[in-house]
């Protein structure tokens, strides 16, 4: 980028606005201030024409990489497109206008979605009742596990005091389970890719509060004793968590609820359409099964029937035994609002038919690029899949940078390095919304990529070369970041 920035454009005395003189007496901007409070010296500021500023911020504008700018396939995060209508439900004034406070009889609409959206989320994870108060995946995952731990406490076993947890799981399920308290323990994938059967018969015990799993993994994969996983934990005492952030690959084809799961948190910023990535609002409601119900976090929306006034909806707090809130007022309603709407238009088909274009995307994309990448777990995949280093063994290319290199040709690179029990992973999420032509696009980049590997190995080395901002030490930019112009001298 050689284009000068703004600072080094302008010229003294070149304005974006002419407005006449004042026809009034006037105080100087200066004067108004406390004199302890006046510069000393003017400001720094580029003095330019309108049509420069209008290009700077235009120009910034577009140096952001999005799902709306191209093709997204970051594993695990769901990055798929958001349609448009649904941020025009949210900003509906009848909701953007209600204030927290405001009393039940103004405020039946947003109740009355609420109760709704509870319902279509039991209906759609196999569970009784929903909290939609947690502000994103990893908070439900706190809520979901102080629920169980309030369980255990209230029938004298406090002895359970360990978290089981596959080696394949998401980071957020060890650190969520080390926050309530617990110890973790770590049970072995199988070489299918699901959980080893034998090592948590050997593991589940009286000491077992939970196993915290998702199905499908983060490998992609959905485990077929998925039933007896849950049995065994049950057998043992233990309660069964489901981490359902990504339930793109299920919805209307298989429920956690009817997996043998007691817990189950949904991340409706993945899954339900609300753009995310950028550290926007989330929401990650938990929902479980009746008997649990008393822990959840209170208030629940309720809904009363009388003859003549109707259906009204209301704030239940009841609830003696409820671990108490854990977010202010009722959650992100912003986003409960786009969920329902992206729901509503969806219907029951239309989720069903997203799970399957998830799905036959992914296979798509997998098939294309198995010749060139290894595969280590060969099967179905579901709405992801995780590919390893280049077949030709030239290991000069590593997986960070097939990953940089990819930005070169215009696309957001796939997660890496996840799942840990893959090798140099790379772990790719096309989703349901990106077109045939798109995912073609994409496998022969990366095929074109392995050549390069082969032939000219610097060329992905270094990098990327077309970005704004060339290959950065990433720890360094991460802990001492430069977020602001630095005049060069
Ligand atoms: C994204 C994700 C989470 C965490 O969700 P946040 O909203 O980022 O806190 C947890 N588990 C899995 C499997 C995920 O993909």
């Amino acid at each position: 980028m050689t284009k000068p920035l703004i600072f080094e454009l302008g010229s003294p005395g070149r304005t974006a606005a002419g407005l006449p003189e004042p026809d009034v007496p006037v105080t100087k901007p200066e004067e108004l201030l406390p004199f302890g409070m006046r510069r000393e010296r003017q400001a720094e500021l580029p003095e330019v024409s309108e049509v420069d500023l209008v290009r700077h911020y235009t120009r910034l504008s577009s140096l952001n990489y999005g799902v709306d700018t191209g093709f997204y396939p970051l594993g695990s995060c769901t990055m798929k497109y958001n349609p448009k209508v649904n941020e025009a439900a949210a900003s509906l004034p009848g909701f953007t206008g209600l204030h927290p406070y405001q009393p039940e009889e103004l405020s039946q609409g947003a109740l009355k979605l609420m109760y709704r959206l509870e319902r279509y989320l039991g209906e759609i994870a196999g569970m009784d009742r929903f909290t939609l108060q947690p502000a994103a995946g990893a908070h439900g995952e706190l809520t979901g596990l102080l629920i169980i731990r309030a369980y255990h406490v209230q029938n004298g076993e406090t002895q359970r005091n360990k978290v089981l947890v596959p080696d394949s799981a998401h980071g957020t399920n060890p650190a969520t389970a080390a926050m309530c308290g617990y110890e973790t323990v770590q049970v072995k994938s199988n070489s299918r890719g699901g959980v080893d059967l034998d090592d948590l018969w050997r593991l589940a015990g009286a000491d077992t509060a939970a196993i915290m799993l998702t199905n499908p993994n983060t490998l992609g994969i959905f485990d077929e004793n998925i039933k007896q996983i849950t049995d065994i934990v049950h057998e043992a005492g233990g309660l069964a968590y489901c981490d359902g952030a990504n339930t793109n690959a299920i919805m209307g084809k298989v429920r956690p609820g009817d997996m043998g799961f007691d817990v189950v948190h949904l991340n409706l910023h993945k899954t339900f359409a609300t753009p995310h990535g950028g550290g926007g609002p989330g929401s990650g409601p938990v929902g479980v099964k009746d008997f649990l119900t008393p822990f959840l976090p209170r208030p629940l929306v309720e809904c009363r029937v009388d003859e003549e006034a109707g259906k009204t909806y209301y704030l239940d707090h009841r609830g003696g035994q409820s671990i108490g809130r854990v977010k202010a007022f009722y959650g992100n309603f912003g986003v409960m609002v786009k969920a329902y709407a992206y729901i509503r238009m969806l219907g029951a088909a239309g989720l069903t038919e997203a799970s399957e274009h998830a799905v036959l995307n992914a296979n798509y994309l997998k098939e294309k690029l198995r010749e060139t990448y290894v595969l280590p777990y060969d099967r179905t995949c579901m709405h992801e899949f995780v590919l390893s280093p280049l077949k030709s063994g030239e290991r000069k290319v590593r997986t960070l940078d097939l990953a940089k290199r990819l930005m070169d040709y215009g696309y957001h690179p796939p997660t890496i390095y996840f799942p840990l029990i893959v090798e140099e992973a790379l772990m790719i999420e096309p989703t349901e919304t990106e077109s045939k032509e798109t995912l073609d696009g994409f496998a022969a980049a990366l095929r074109q990529i392995a050549r390069e590997a082969l032939e000219q190995p610097e060329t992905v080395t270094g990098a990327p070369h077309r970005t704004p901002v060339k290959r950065l030490d990433e720890v360094t930019a991460a802990r001492k970041p430069v977020l602001r112009y630095q005049r060069q001298s």
